[in-house]
C-alpha cells in the first residue's frame, strides 16, 4: 500500500531536482535577456532558486529523510523549450517578452508543484515542514508577479516602438509598427 507519505516524498525529490536543474538553466537566460530589468529579476530568482535547494534539503531533513532527486521531465521539457525561445527570438526584442513567457511557465509549475506538497505536509503534521515549504511557494508567486509586471511594461513600450518603459533596453531591431492607409 502506498503512503501519502511516499507520494509527497516522490513529489519533493521532484522538486528538488527541479530546483537544481533551474540553477544550471538560468543563467543562460539572464546571459540572453537584453533587458536589464529582466536580467536583475532573473537574477534575484537565481539566488532565491540556490536557496531554495537548501530549504528543499531541509523539509526532506524534517521528515527524517535524506534528499534525493526524481528526474523532473517537465523541467526539462520547459528548460528545452526555453532555449528554443531564446535561439528563436534572437536579435530580436521580442526575446525579453519570449524569456518573460518562458519563465513564467516555469513559476506557474513550481506554484502548483508546492501548493500540493503544503497540502499534504499539513495532512502529514509536519508543521516546520509546511512552513518552508510556504516560503519557497511565496517566492515562486512573487517571481511570477514580477514577471507578469514587467511583461505589461516591455509588451507596452514594445507596442509604441521603443525598448522598454525607462528606454533602459538593449533593444537590437525594432518592431516596425504597421502602416497606416492614408
Ligand atoms: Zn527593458
Ligand atoms: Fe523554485
Ligand atoms: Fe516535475
Ligand atoms: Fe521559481
Amino acid at each position: 500500500m502506498r503512503t501519502l507519505k511516499e507520494l509527497f516524498l516522490d513529489e519533493l525529490a521532484d522538486r528538488y531536482d527541479s530546483e537544481k536543474r533551474l540553477v544550471i538553466a538560468m543563467p543562460k537566460m539572464i546571459k540572453a535577456a537584453t533587458c536589464p530589468d529582466l536580467r536583475k529579476l532573473l537574477e534575484t530568482h537565481l539566488m532565491e532558486t540556490e536557496r531554495q535547494v537548501t530549504k528543499v534539503e531541509k523539509v526532506f531533513k524534517l521528515f527524517s529523510e535524506k534528499p534525493s532527486t526524481k528526474k523532473c521531465d517537465a523541467t526539462i521539457g520547459l528548460v528545452t523549450e526555453t532555449a528554443e525561445a531564446i535561439l528563436d527570438n534572437k536579435g530580436s526584442p521580442l526575446l525579453n517578452v519570449a524569456l518573460i513567457c518562458a519563465a513564467q511557465k516555469v513559476e506557474h509549475y513550481e506554484i502548483a508543484s508546492y501548493g500540493c506538497l503544503i497540502e499534504w505536509a499539513g495532512l502529514l503534521r509536519n508543521i516546520l515542514g509546511e512552513a518552508i515549504l510556504k516560503e519557497i511557494l511565496e517566492e515562486e508567486k512573487d517571481a511570477n508577479q514580477a514577471l507578469l509586471e514587467l511583461a505589461r511594461k516591455t509588451s507596452n513600450a514594445m507596442a509604441q516602438n521603443a525598448s522598454c518603459a525607462d528606454g533602459s533596453c538593449v533593444v537590437e531591431k525594432k518592431v516596425k509598427s504597421p502602416k497606416r492607409a492614408a
